[in-house]
């Protein structure tokens, strides 16, 4: 069997049987993958107990094909993030973090600058009261990784550039932003108007600063409520548009 060791985010855990449990792991140079954890719900459990989720290990295991069930073999607890467990916002937060994570890469696919930013946003959201900033933050880096980021600074019919506080008009299927103009005039080859709903410049603005936002620049946001939900409709419309499925948490941080 070969193994692998690599340090590795647990993002779900789930019950393979009485004593067992599957694990999915977002490691750092092996990309995500399943493993199963034999025996890790016994007494004696060869890795200290039930396996929790939301955690940084390092792990060994054997590596199966894309969907298939890998083997666990050991594991070292590396950090726990406790500030999650103590605020129930930043724990939905996480979890919707992870969620993600899990839904928009595939199985296997190295992917370490993702790994370094989820784990660098579990770790700020388990010691933060600003758990809305650095989800939206993680969201939209996650989008720029995955190359599916949309475009929030011109219209993407006429590429009109949007000033800076001037609302703008979200379309998933279209992929981005249409100026009030496009927005009424655009149909798609069936004739159709495009589905697209309003949101506020600040809204856009502070979506656009997050992308490119230093850690030291993060304490300089501040969000309107208005404003946050604004961000959270755009940000939920284009992840259920390009996954092509709802996520389970969406409700937890809407
Ligand atoms: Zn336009």
């Amino acid at each position: 069997m070969n193994l692998a060791s690599d340090d590795a985010l647990i993002l779900a855990v789930s019950d393979y049987s009485e004593t067992s449990q599957i694990v999915t792991l977002f490691t750092a140079h092996n990309g995500k993958l399943r493993a199963l954890a034999k025996g890790s719900k016994r007494p004696k459990s060869p890795f200290g107990g039930p396996i929790d989720r939301l955690q940084l290990v390092q792990a060994v295991f054997s590596v199966r094909a894309p969907g298939g069930l890998g083997l666990l073999t050991e594991l070292a607890q590396r950090e726990t993030f406790p500030g999650l467990r103590a605020n129930l916002r930043n724990f939905y937060a996480a979890s919707y973090a992870a969620e993600l994570a899990i839904a928009a890469t595939p199985d296997l696919d190295p992917q370490p600058e993702i790994f370094k930013i989820l784990a660098d946003t579990l770790r700020r959201l388990s010691s933060t009261t600003e758990s809305d900033i650095l989800l939206f933050r993680f969201e939209v880096r996650l989008l720029g990784l995955l190359g599916l980021r949309p475009p929030l600074d011109q219209c993407v019919a006429c590429h009109r550039l949007r000033e800076p506080a001037r609302g703008g008009f979200f379309s998933p299927p279209v992929g981005g932003l249409l100026c009030r103009q496009c927005a009424q005039l655009q149909p798609d080859a069936a004739g159709r108007q495009p589905v697209a709903f309003k949101v506020a410049g600040k809204a856009l603005d502070a979506l656009l600063f997050l992308a490119a936002a230093g850690d030291d620049e993060l304490g300089r946001v501040r969000l309107a409520v208005a404003t946050a939900a604004d961000m959270r409709r755009l940000l939920a419309a284009h992840w259920q548009y390009v996954l092509d499925r709802p996520l389970r948490a969406a409700h937890w941080v809407s």
